[in-house]
């Protein structure tokens, strides 16, 4: 078996968790690592003579290139079935955009412990026709009732949705001025401080273990599992901080910015604001179905330029990946999977508690908009302080290409050793990336689907020929370019 995390794209512990569990049940795997071309994909499946190739992807621009993969096997009249795995994937999109592009079984895998069932009943040629014409039986189905469920959301065209725009009273509310203005650069820093930080749900849904920490630890059905995993998981962080086997770094930045034609916040180089030096482009909610009727933007957040208020916006980008790969790779090569992945999940954790920690500290120090904050860690976890700090492709932004602005703005690769892929990952995988709101209301919320008159505003904002920005907008267009 092949696996690959597609072009672009650099996560990979998902896939080393199916790859491991393949392995221990006899399956040969051969893993390309991440960011692989389809033509690598292709070749390495060709070469080793492999009877399946299996594809992993986080982040939304991986859908397009998963498709792209599955045109290239067609193309090249290959034979052999396909399994779509990975975060952003589901069975509606294998079904809908791309198992419709190749003849062979494309499959969907939910989880690492379906993988060895798939494998295993494509590999068995007595189970293979009837299991391949139920797969192919059930997406049909699931193509059928994606089309008849239509745009669920979006409607609404973006003139109407911006007349219900979210609305302040700017007469009565005035922004707090931050403590700095520009950038600030953090080398190493503390990982002791962030490890109280950590939020321990999300590590265990990365090994495919279901329940709330601590909770977890006591469960009837994985509970040792997770008591046994918990605690190698300390013995291993005491070695990432003790031993300084990896590093964290980060940039945050705090800039003046007024909101203009409802949806771009304007970035000024300093409090004359007569220089724009960036604009960003947020993406308006098209639907009436939403909990209050109003058509949320992030921009809504920042105050309009013709209210006459001076407002800001922040930036961070932060990363507990530097040195991940080297130690990885020293697990890998001693045949040690488990202490891999692991070093890959508790890095990812300790990036989180490092945004985590290092909004707090902009709350109640840089920015100071909440100079008095005192919430327990609990509360800190579910984010329940004032002001959110939204990550571009999450759903509330889903254009990814924003996060170049983001970078640009925060000089983020000099100053934190951070790259973008061409599909805007971060690399060091261990990254997290946003922006800071302040506004008192500002609230997470998904854009939903929109529609072409959207889409062909921020083209056009953004300087995009139109089919571009529909590449980078797909997860959220409520129509078909084609
Ligand atoms: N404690 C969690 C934090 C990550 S998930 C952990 O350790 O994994 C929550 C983060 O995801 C938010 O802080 C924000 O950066 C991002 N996020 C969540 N919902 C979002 C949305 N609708 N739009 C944009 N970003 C969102």
């Amino acid at each position: 078996i092949v696996m690959a995390t597609v072009k672009g794209d650099v996560h990979d512990i998902g896939k080393n968790i199916v790859g491991v569990v393949l392995q221990c049940n006899n399956y040969e795997v051969i893993d390309l690592g991440v960011m692989v071309p389809a033509e690598k994909i292709l070749q390495a499946a060709i070469d080793h003579n492999a009877d399946i190739i299996g594809l992993s992807g986080l982040i939304t621009p991986s859908l397009d290139e998963m498709v792209h993969v599955a045109k290239e096997m067609q193309r090249r009249g290959m034979n052999l079935p396909l399994l779509i795995g990975g975060a952003t994937t589901s069975k509606a999109h294998t079904a809908v955009k791309i198992e419709p592009q190749y003849e062979q079984p494309v499959i969907y895998v939910t989880d690492a412990s379906r993988a060895v069932g798939v494998a295993g009943r494509l590999l068995a040629p007595n189970l293979k026709t009837a299991y391949v014409a139920e797969i192919r039986e059930e997406y049909v189905k699931v193509r059928e009732r994606n089309a008849k469920r239509r745009p669920k959301a979006a409607d609404l065209d973006y003139t109407q949705a911006r007349k219900r725009r979210f609305r302040t009273d700017w007469s009565t509310q005035t922004p707090v001025e931050p403590k700095f203005l520009g950038l600030k650069t953090f080398d190493n820093y503390d990982l002791e401080e962030l490890i109280e930080r950590i939020d321990w749900t999300p590590f265990f849904m990365s090994w495919q273990l279901a329940g709330k920490y601590p909770k977890i630890l006591n469960d009837e059905v994985v509970g040792e599992a997770a008591r046994n995993l918990f605690a190698d998981a300390q013995v291993m962080l005491r070695k990432l901080v003790d031993e300084k086997r990896v590093q964290a770094r980060g940039v945050i930045g705090l800039w003046p910015a007024n909101s203009v034609d409802d949806d771009v916040v304007e970035v000024y180089a300093d409090e004359s604001r007569s220089e724009v030096i960036e604009r960003l482009h947020h993406i308006r909610q098209q639907t009436t179905k939403g909990r209050d009727g109003i058509c949320y933007s992030l921009a809504d957040f920042i105050a309009p330029k013709e209210s006459g208020k001076a407002d800001w916006i922040g930036g961070f980008a932060v990363t507990a990946g530097h040195g991940v790969d080297e130690l990885t790779k020293a697990y890998e090569a001693a045949g040690d999977d488990y202490n891999a992945i692991l070093v890959q999940a508790l890095t990812d954790r300790l990036a989180e508690a490092f945004a985590e920690r290092i909004h707090e500290r902009v709350r109640k120090e840089f920015w100071g908009y909440v100079p008095e904050e005192t919430l327990d860690n609990d509360a800190l976890i579910a984010e329940k302080y004032q002001g959110i700090r939204p990550a571009p492709g999450y759903p509330a932004c889903p254009d990814h290409t924003e996060k170049g602005t983001l970078f640009k703005l925060l000089n983020a690769t000099e100053n934190t050793g951070l790259a973008l892929t061409e599909s805007y990952a971060m690399w060091p995988a261990a990254a997290v990336a946003g922006w800071y709101f302040a506004h008192p209301q500002s609230k997470y919320f998904s854009t939903g689907k929109i529609t072409r008159d959207q889409v062909e505003a921020i083209a056009e904002r953004k300087q995009m020929p139109l089919e571009e920005m529909e590449r980078w907008l797909s997860p959220v267009l409520s129509y078909d370019p084609s």
